[in-house]
């Protein structure tokens, strides 16, 4: 699986003063499930070290200059932005880590100086790279590597990953509309924990209620569906979830066993325990009564569980 990323995240010594960002969790966990696709577009233009870039705005227009000698080096960076976002496409990437706060890089908070050096700079600029890639892949999984320090994003982050993953390999085997049909069963949870309304648009493409092409069908779905795991997981909706799961079963289990579960819930609501405390009992369940229906729900097994990431409190709001 691969990720494009910010070549100095993985250590490489290609910022401005020689250095690099090197990203511990990124490295030493997410290494472990993805193949990484380097990209750094300041150093396919300048030497190493360099003068640091910046971008600056006059009367609107952003440009970006070196920080001492004030060259205008705006061209070189989009051209060479332009060319390597033109790039991602033929890697097949399932997503993209940037580096923060980088004229070049950065998603967000980039700052923005006044041309004429004096005033305030702004944190409101976007990365040149960055805003190139997001314009030309809307849909594509992007994060900066602070942001997935934050345990609810990068659940998010990860779990859109995945699903990003799994639509383009099903897509490829050039699915039938019952195909499409098990397809869109298994992401039931998974897409109604993220939004009620995503879950519905998806339900009306399946149903085709006006008998369109099988390969219109999957257009539509493949864009409706990315829309939909682009969108964060909410502790309501997750619960509203688990409420529904534990309907496949609550009348085959035991006054005690239905309290047990039902206070679970609430501490998952509450935030006094993880969602994975939660989810372990589902699937216990769901093995012991074997219930097919649940079995292939993404929403119980939606990334290799050795990531971890639904054992922290903080990876629902
Ligand atoms: S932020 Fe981007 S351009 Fe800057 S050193 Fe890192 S990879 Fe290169």
């Amino acid at each position: 699986m691969k990720i494009g990323i910010s070549s100095c995240l993985l250590g490489t010594q290609c910022r401005y003063d020689g250095g690099h960002s090197k990203d511990g969790f990124i490295i030493n966990e997410l290494g472990k499930y993805f193949d990484f696709i380097p990209y750094c577009p300041e150093k396919m233009i300048f030497a190493t070290p360099r003068e640091a870039i910046r971008q600056t705005r006059k009367d609107g227009i952003i440009k970006v200059k070196t920080s001492t000698t004030n060259l205008d080096v705006t061209q070189k960076v989009n051209d060479i932005s332009k060319k390597l976002a033109d790039e991602i496409q033929e890697s097949e990437l399932c997503g993209f880590i940037f580096k923060s706060k980088s004229p070049t890089c950065g998603m967000e908070r980039v700052k923005i100086y006044p041309e004429n050096k004096s005033g305030q700079s702004e944190n409101t600029g976007v990365g040149i790279f960055a805003k190139e890639v997001k314009d030309k892949y809307p849909l594509l999984p992007s994060e900066e590597e602070g942001r997935l320090h934050d345990a609810w994003l990068r659940e998010n982050f990860l779990m859109q990953i995945f699903a990003y993953k799994h639509i383009f390999e099903f897509l490829n085997t050039k699915p039938s509309l019952n195909d499409l049909i098990t397809f869109h069963t298994s992401y039931k949870y998974l897409i109604y924990a993220k939004s009620h309304e995503a879950y519905k648009e998806l339900g009306n493409i399946v149903a085709n209620h006006e008998k369109k092409d099988t390969n219109i069908i999957l257009e539509e779905y493949k864009h409706s569906f990315l829309n939909a795991i682009y969108q964060k997981g909410t502790i309501s909706n997750t619960y509203n979830v688990v409420l529904h799961i534990y309907g496949y079963f609550k009348k085959l289990i035991t006054k005690e066993e239905k309290d047990e579960l039902l206070e679970s819930f609430e501490d998952y609501k509450n935030e006094i325990i993880p969602l994975i405390a939660v989810i372990k009992l589902l699937n216990l369940y769901t093995k012991r009564f074997d219930i097919t229906y649940l079995k292939t729900q993404k929403f119980l097994n939606p990334y290799p569980k050795e990531l971890a990431l639904r054992s922290s409190i903080l990876a629902y709001k």
